[in-house]
């Protein structure tokens, strides 16, 4: 069998797992070949040299070698360590949830350079950000139009009517903001005004701008549910396994437990299952 080439490239740690007595598998995700899965190995032993840049939520520079169905890691170099994201709960939740997003939506060797733009611009925000929240919606609403999903927020998407701030529906269904006669035919939810400026606020901005936006606690609770139904819509067929809002709860869980043993336990036994 030919020798396969080994890989360099530049990736951020989604997550990473146990396996074995002193390995992890680490979950990379690369601009130029998307989600990779590689394994580390010795870094649960005390002296290793690679331990310090496999961390999730690092940007690295790596050195693959290539296995049949894993790559192995060979070397890697850490650019962004991102620790105030390590050091903030919050932050660390929302940068959580955002991996989790990429990892559950992104397919093994595909080049996914936009949405690695994305992930990578939206961390270094979050890492310097005090409204972590703001930061995820934002990273959300862009993670939508790239898969293709932009909620139209302009033309009610029934009956093609421009939309004014006032009685819209939201019907991620359609694909959008409903105009207030369709909304009241029974259309859609309930889109507020704050909540429609403040979406199209977000579509127009850069994530800087959004995150020094201050939203009232209404007008979040409804923007994070109209967001969650349009993720919900978007990624019904990726996600069908687990939903969308189930891996959201479950990223922010280990955002608070972050590194809770039952956790490794559960996702070890998962490894130990296909291995
Ligand atoms: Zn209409």
């Amino acid at each position: 069998m030919p020798r396969r080439h080994p890989i360099r490239t530049e990736a951020i740690v989604l997550r990473q797992r146990p396996i074995g007595d002193a390995d992890r598998i680490c979950v990379l995700f690369s601009p130029t070949r998307g989600r990779i899965e590689a394994v580390a190995r010795g870094v649960r032993k005390p002296l290793s040299k690679l331990a310090g840049h496999v961390e999730p939520l690092s940007r690295g520079q790596f050195g693959l070698a290539q296995g049949r169905s894993l790559h192995v890691i060979t070397d890697a170099q850490t650019l962004d360590a991102w620790p105030s994201l390590h050091d903030d709960v919050d932050r660390m939740t929302e940068a959580l949830a955002m991996a989790e997003l990429v990892d559950r939506s992104t397919d093994l060797d595909v080049a996914s350079g936009p949405l690695y733009a994305l992930l990578k611009g939206s961390l270094d925000v979050l890492a310097a950000t005090s409204a972590p929240r703001a930061v995820r919606r934002w990273f959300t609403l862009r993670f939508l139009d790239q898969q293709g999903y932009r909620p139209e927020l302009d033309e009610c998407v029934r009956c093609r009517a421009v939309l004014g701030p006032d009685g819209n529906g939201y019907a991620p269904a359609d694909g959008g903001a409903v105009c207030p006669s369709c909304h009241q035919a029974g259309v859609g939810q309930r889109l507020s005004s704050p909540v429609f400026r403040l979406l199209r606020y977000m579509r127009r901005s850069s994530c800087e701008a959004t995150s020094q936006v201050r939203v009232d606690a209404n007008t979040s609770a409804e923007l994070d549910r109209h967001l969650r139904l349009s993720m919900e819509q978007a990624l019904d067929g990726q996600l069908r396994s687990g939903g969308f809002q189930e891996s959201l709860e479950r990223a922010e869980a280990i955002g608070r437990h972050a590194a809770s043993a039952a956790t490794e336990r559960e996702r070890e036994e998962q490894d130990r299952a296909v291995v």
